[in-house]
């Protein structure tokens, strides 16, 4: 997986992702990481990007060029058109199904905004994907790619140590993961729950199921029409609906 990042602050991007799981991976090469400076392609003496609004307005908007030269100079090294996606407040809101679905990608560039956005004729010209990372509005988008390239990475075969962990989180199936505990059993007075103690791997593959689902069911309860449940499943959430009612 090779990620370009169109940004006017590329080291934010490489100093933020270069630690812990992410770093490891670069340093294996499991994954590549660049960060190209869209400001190298003004072609202005001011190195100047932005400019005001056409028909007024508050703020700068980044100007076309510079963001298309700058796209051109990956897709003509990398010799494809790669998959272009525009971090925006009015994108498709980020998940871990469209996670996994970029983490098939062999090239992927991040094109991050700043000031109020991008002049729209680059955008039409160049962006395949419009993704958003929530209902709130940012000063740019390197964070938003920098969220995005983690929780891509981490589905990158080779990035986890241990290829199950990421199989068995949050959002597989629909589900939120169950609690963990470590190390000491009892901390402050709150014991451990009993049957993780007890070497049981039934019993407490039953616990974890019946705690993901109670745990999905009382924080993100829409998430659950898309689960896949057996029987089981579904006896046990009536269960816990009728202790509600
Ligand atoms: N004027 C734009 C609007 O109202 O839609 C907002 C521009 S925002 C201040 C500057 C840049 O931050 C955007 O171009 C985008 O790249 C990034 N950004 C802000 N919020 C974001 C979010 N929730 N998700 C992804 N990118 C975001």
């Amino acid at each position: 997986m090779n990620y370009h990042v169109l940004t006017l602050f590329p080291e934010m991007i490489m100093d933020g992702l270069n630690t812990s799981i992410i770093g490891r991976a670069m340093n294996k090469s499991l994954i590549s990481l660049e960060a190209i400076n869209i400001r190298d392609f003004a072609t202005n003496k001011h190195m100047k990007v932005d400019d005001y609004p056409y028909g007024g307005g508050a703020g700068m908007v980044m100007q076309a060029e510079p963001v298309y030269l700058a796209y051109k100079s990956i897709e003509e090294r990398i010799n494809k058109k790669p998959r272009v996606i525009y971090l925006t407040p009015q994108g498709k809101v980020f998940n871990q199904s469209m996670a996994e679905d970029f983490a098939k990608e062999e090239d992927l560039v991040f094109l991050c905004g700043h000031y109020e956005g991008i002049d729209e004729r680059v955008l039409d010209m160049i962006v395949t994907d419009n993704v958003s990372i929530g209902d709130y509005v940012l000063t740019g988008g390197e964070l938003p790619a920098m969220v995005m390239i983690d929780s891509i990475s981490r589905l990158v075969k080779g990035v986890l140590n241990n290829e199950d962990s990421a199989e068995y989180e949050s959002f597989n199936n629909n589900l939120l993961e169950h609690p963990q505990y470590t190390r000491p059993e009892v901390f402050e007075g709150r014991h451990v729950p009993p049957v993780l103690l007890t070497g049981h791997h039934k019993n407490i593959e039953k616990w974890r199921r019946e705690e993901s689902l109670k745990r999905t069911y009382e924080r993100r309860p829409e998430l659950l029409k898309d689960a896949i449940l057996d029987k089981k499943d579904i006896a046990y959430l009536n269960q816990l609906r009728e202790a509600d009612n």
